[in-house]
C-alpha cells in the first residue's frame, strides 16, 4: 500500500521487520528453501518470490516507488525480461525509446523476433515520435529517462497520456534516476523496473533487480517470474534492504556533487560539451525540472580533440574506469569503448556519441577531490 511517510523515512523504515523471537531491530535473514506447509496459509519457496526476506524488500521497494506491489530479482535483466514477457505475446507490437540500456536492446533484438513480437524504435523522445509508431497491435511502450549516456529526458506524463488513450501498457527503467529523484507511477506510468545493482544497492557489491507496479498487473508478472526463476537469495535481499536505508542520503549527495562537477566542466577550455539534465543548457532541463526531485549522479562530457580519452582515464588516480555505475565511489567509462563499441565511429556520431565522450558516475566523495582528479588527469 502506498505510504504517506516522507521518502527518507520510508528508506529507513518501510517493510522492515522486528525479529519476532528476540525483538532485535533488524530484519532476520531467513535462508530456508524448505518450509513446513501444513500449518501455513501460504506455500513458501524462494522461486515463488514469497519468502520473508523477499517480502520485506518488496514491501520497501513498493513504498519507495508509490506502487501497490513489487518483486525482487537476481539481476536487472531478470526483472526487465520477466516484466516484458508478462505483458507482450506473439503477435503484439512494442514501441521502444531510442537509446535504451545495451542489455535491454540485446534482449529485444534477440528474443522478440523468436517470439513473433514486432517492435519499432523511436527517432527521438517527443510525443510525435511515440504517437507515429502506434498501430492496432501495439501493446507496450518501453522508456528510459534519463537515458544512457547522453541523459536525454522523456516526458513521463506525455508517454502515459499517449499510451493511456490506446490502452497500451507503459514500462520505465528507472535505474538512472532512482526513486529518490523520480517516481514514475505518480505520472501514470504502469510498471517501473530497476537494476538494483546500481543506485539501490549503491556499493558495487550486489547484483539484483526489481519490478514495481499496481495490483492489477502484478499477478501475471508473478506467474512469469515463477516460470523464469530469476529469484534473489535471502542474504542478498538482506544486503539490499540494508543498502536502501541510506539510499536518500547517498543519492542526494550524488545529485549535489554531479551538479557541482557539471558546472565546473561547463565552459572549461579542455571540455567540448557537458550533458547533465541539471544544467539549463541541457535540452531536457525544463521537463527534468518538472518531473524529477533531483537531477541524478550521472553526467557525460566530451574532452576536446587534443586529449586522448584512454590516456585521460589512465591518468586518473582516484576515479576508477569501470563499466558499472551508481556506487558510492566515482567511476568513469568511455561509451565508444564499452556500451557502444559494436557500432562504427560514424554510426556513433549519428546518435550523438562522440569518441571523445566520457560518462561519469558521480560518487559521494567530496566534490573538490573528484574535480581535482579530473583536472590533474587533463593536465
Ligand atoms: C545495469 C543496467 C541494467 C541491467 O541490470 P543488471 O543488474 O546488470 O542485469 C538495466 N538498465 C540499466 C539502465 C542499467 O544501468
Amino acid at each position: 500500500m502506498p505510504s504517506d511517510k516522507a521518502f527518507r523515512t520510508k528508506c529507513v523504515h518501510s517493510g522492515s521487520m522486528i525479529d519476532p523471537h528476540t525483538r532485535g531491530s533488524i530484519t532476520p535473514i531467513y535462508p530456508s528453501t524448505s518450509f513446513a506447509y501444513l500449518e501455513m496459509d501460504k506455500k513458501q519457496y524462494p522461486r515463488y518470490f514469497n519468502t520473508p526476506n523477499q517480502d520485506v524488500l518488496a514491501k520497501k521497494l513498493a513504498e519507495l516507488e508509490n506502487g501497490e506491489s513489487a518483486l525482487v530479482f537476481s539481476s536487472g535483466m531478470a526483472a526487465i525480461s520477466t516484466a516484458i514477457f508478462s505483458i507482450v505475446k506473439n503477435g503484439d507490437h512494442v514501441i521502444v525509446q531510442k537509446g535504451l540500456y545495451g542489455g535491454t536492446t540485446n534482449f529485444i533484438e534477440n528474443s522478440f523476433p523468436d517470439c513473433g513480437i514486432s517492435y519499432d524504435v523511436t527517432k527521438g523522445t517527443a510525443r510525435e515520435d511515440f504517437e507515429s509508431l502506434i498501430n492496432n497491435k501495439t501493446r507496450m511502450i518501453y522508456i528510459e529517462t534519463p537515458s544512457n549516456p547522453l541523459l536525454d529526458i522523456t516526458d513521463l506524463e506525455m508517454v502515459a497520456d499517449v499510451a493511456g488513450k490506446k490502452n497500451i501498457i507503459t514500462i520505465i527503467d528507472n535505474t538512472f534516476a532512482s526513486p529518490v529523484n523520480q517516481v514514475p507511477l505518480d505520472y501514470g506510468i504502469d510498471i517501473v523496473v530497476h537494476s538494483a545493482t546500481k543506485y539501490l544497492g549503491g556499493h558495487s557489491d550486489i547484483s539484483a533487480g526489481a519490478v514495481i507496479t499496481n495490483n492489477n498487473l502484478m499477478p501475471n508478472i508473478i506467474k512469469k517470474a515463477r516460470n523464469f526463476g530469476g529469484n534473489l537469495n535471502a542474504q542478498t535481499c538482506y544486503l539490499l534492504e540494508r543498502s536502501i536505508k541510506t539510499l536518500a542520503l547517498r543519492v542526494e549527495q550524488q545529485n549535489k556533487n554531479a551538479l557541482e562537477i557539471a558546472k565546473h566542466l561547463l565552459g572549461h577550455k579542455k571540455i567540448e560539451k557537458v550533458f547533465y539534465p541539471g544544467l539549463e543548457s541541457h535540452t531536457g532541463h525544463t521537463i527534468a525540472k518538472r518531473q524529477m526531485h533531483g537531477f541524478g549522479g550521472m553526467l557525460s562530457f566530451e574532452l576536446n580533440a587534443s586529449h586522448d580519452t584512454t590516456q585521460f582515464q589512465k591518468n586518473l588516480k582516484m576515479i576508477l574506469p569501470s563499466m558499472s555505475l551508481g556506487g558510492v565511489e566515482t567511476t568513469i567509462c568511455s561509451p565508444a569503448l564499452t556500451s557502444h563499441s559494436l557500432l562504427t565511429s560514424q554510426q556513433r556520431a549519428v546518435i550523438g556519441i562522440s569518441d571523445q565522450l566520457l560518462r561519469l558516475s558521480v560518487g559521494i566523495e567530496d566534490a573538490a577531490d573528484i574535480i581535482e582528479d579530473i583536472e590533474q588527469a587533463m593536465a
